[in-house]
């Protein structure tokens, strides 16, 4: 049986992100960490399968993790895109009111962009209120009465970064360990002994980073089910004429009422210049149901023709669909990002509930991880914040 410091269950952005903060932090004298996935390469579940977008954090609570992570993360994502040249396009955020809102009944969402407004003031980003005119100018073929622009947002290509991640943490010695599906985690005094479809090892601390069977590797090491993720499906469509897709050029959301649980169907482009619409929220039973099911495009057109009256059906073409882990908090609310030290000694860390801003806070949430003092008392610590740029960068 091969015995290893640490075991993070996950080939996700964030299992990707863990591996190589620690492995970083540890550069003098390297731990041993094994990544196992069940799939053949990184990011095949919700990692890849997602906007790409790195939210400012302005949508969620300022004292949230969601929202001080998204913000430390994307910012790090942002730079991290820029010195490893993976594909970035920085695009800034709409969130538009429509005239068809204003028809409706404008104040739901004048108070949903105040509310944006104030996060944002609390906390620094920089966001502006436009007219009609002013969003013509920042996106002339958008038909809107107006909004906010936060122009710090930018869109990542998931997959390169996750990959990227991947390589740089093979680099301090992390071994990833793909087609190894987990069933199974027992404990003895000082370890976890992980099983899966192929082998056993020994780990002296244990990281769920499974996403959306985050629950079940939880319920494997902890003998009970802590925790319950929903799965809710986010199906995208591409916008495929070519002369409508040239349209529309930046991230534009809509602006919601509050009680909105996500952040809406938007228009998604990329660093590749393709444009989505999506994504949608679908509950679905089973994890691994991208497909059943399919709503029709006329959903999407419907949600996006008052911003681009030109869109039609025939423009669409179905593309993908994401499943975001969502775990249900008091009161129906959907929780803040769960990460639980639920053993202290070896180590337990259940990450949990880890849908969007997911992919923008990956970078902060593996800092997060590596300051736990469960972690920093285990392993001798490095701060990342005092690692050298250049140690940094390396
Ligand atoms: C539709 C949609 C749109 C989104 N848009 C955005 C966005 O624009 N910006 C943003 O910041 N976030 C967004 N998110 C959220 C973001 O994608 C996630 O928060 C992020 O990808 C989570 O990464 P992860 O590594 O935790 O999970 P995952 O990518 O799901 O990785 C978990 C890994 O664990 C592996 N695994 C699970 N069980 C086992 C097992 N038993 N054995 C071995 N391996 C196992 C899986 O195969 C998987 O590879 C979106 C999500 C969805 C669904």
């Amino acid at each position: 049986m091969s015995t290893y410091d640490v075991c993070i269950v996950g080939a996700g952005v964030v299992g990707c992100a863990i591996a190589r903060e620690l492995g970083r932090r540890h550069r003098d004298s390297p731990l041993r960490i094994v990544v196992l996935e069940q799939h053949e390469k990184v990011g095949e579940e919700t990692s890849g399968r997602n906007s790409g977008v790195l939210h400012s954090g302005i949508h969620e609570d300022p004292c949230s993790l969601k929202g001080q992570l998204a913000r430390e993360g994307s910012a790090l994502a942002v730079s991290y895109a820029l010195q490893h040249g993976i594909p970035l396009l920085r695009t800034g955020m709409v969130i538009a009111i429509s005239w068809e809102d204003v028809r409706r009944g404008l104040w739901r969402e004048v108070s949903m962009l105040r509310r944006l407004w104030v996060n944002a003031w609390k906390t620094n980003i920089r966001v502006s209120f436009v007219t009609p005119s002013g969003l013509r100018a920042w996106e002339p073929n958008l038909r809107s009465c107006g909004g906010i622009i936060i122009p710090s947002v930018s869109v990542i290509d998931p997959l390169a970064f996750a990959q990227s991640l991947r390589t740089e943490s093979e680099a301090t010695d992390a071994q990833f360990a793909f087609n190894n599906r987990v069933i199974g985690i027992d404990e003895d005094a000082d370890a976890y002994i992980v099983t899966t479809d192929r082998q056993r090892i020994r780990a002296a601390c244990l990281i769920n980073a499974a996403g959306l069977h985050a629950d079940d590797i939880a319920a494997f090491a902890l003998h009970n089910k802590k925790y319950t993720i929903h799965p809710l499906r986010g199906e995208y469509y591409e916008l495929v004429t070519p002369e409508k897709k040239c349209l529309i050029g930046r991230l534009v959301y809509p602006a919601l009422p509050p009680q909105a649980t996500g952040k809406g169907i938007h228009f998604s482009p990329r660093p590749n210049g393709q444009l989505f619409v999506g994504p949608n929220e679908l509950a679905i039973k089973d994890k691994r149901d991208y497909t059943s099911r399919k709503t029709p495009p006329s959903l999407f057109v419907e949600a996006l023709q008052k911003f681009l009256p030109a869109l039609d059906e025939r423009d669409l073409r179905w593309a993908y669909s994401g499943i975001r882990p969502r775990v249900i908090a008091a009161g129906g609310h959907k929780s803040d990002f769960i990460v639980s030290v639920d053993r202290e000694d070896p180590p337990l860390i259940n990450l949990v509930g880890i849908e969007s801003p997911g992919l923008s806070a990956a970078l902060a949430l593996a800092r997060h991880v590596g300051d736990l003092p469960c972690i920093q008392k285990r392993f001798r610590p490095i701060d990342s914040r005092s690692l050298s740029h250049d140690a940094y960068d390396r």
